[in-house]
């Protein structure tokens, strides 16, 4: 038995999901102080996007759940990925419908908004969450605008990134 057999997968899987968010937070804090906060923010936008339509594709592909399907029950998928990626880090609400064509995906707390302000640039931070989920929706088919309406960073009590459904004409 290994040193690290003594640990749970359960424990371990909370390890590497904190270590890799703690590299997130800290490639953005000297980004930013080598080449400016205006870089770091748009690069931080670009690899949000970029790593959730990856982190979903790689999600899907293990869960054996092609495109057509994964737009489908995206709503559902939603609430697994952020399980699995983002628990033990960030404090998610879930998702609330708001109409046919509205849902709407909230977190509490995050270490983005905690980390920025301990570090003390809150104000040159950009909240980047709805990027995240814009690559999730991407990776699935589904045809959304998503956005931002509340923000941590901003002030508010909590994020509140918002799938706004596009209608097929
Ligand atoms: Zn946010």
């Amino acid at each position: 038995m290994s040193l690290i057999d003594k640990i749970s997968p359960k424990g371990r899987e909370k390890i590497l999901r904190i270590n890799w968010w703690s590299h997130d937070g800290r490639w953005f804090y000297y980004t930013g102080q080598e080449v400016g906060f205006e870089v770091a923010n748009k690069l931080n936008m670009l690899v949000n996007k970029s790593i959730g339509k990856a982190e979903m594709k790689r999600l899907l592909a293990a869960l054996n759940i092609d495109e057509a399907r994964a737009a489908e029950y995206f709503f559902e998928i939603i609430e697994t990925v952020s399980d699995f990626y983002a628990k033990d880090v960030f404090e998610i609400v879930g998702l609330t419908k708001e109409d046919d064509n509205t849902w709407i995906y909230r977190i509490k707390n995050a270490p983005c908004y905690e980390g920025t302000k301990k570090a003390g640039i809150l104000d040159l931070y950009q909240c980047a969450c709805y990027k995240r989920a814009e690559g999730w929706a991407e990776a699935c088919g589904l045809k959304a605008d998503v956005y931002i309406r509340k923000s941590l960073v901003n002030g508010d009590d909590e994020c509140e990134v918002v799938f706004s459904i596009k209608k097929d004409k």
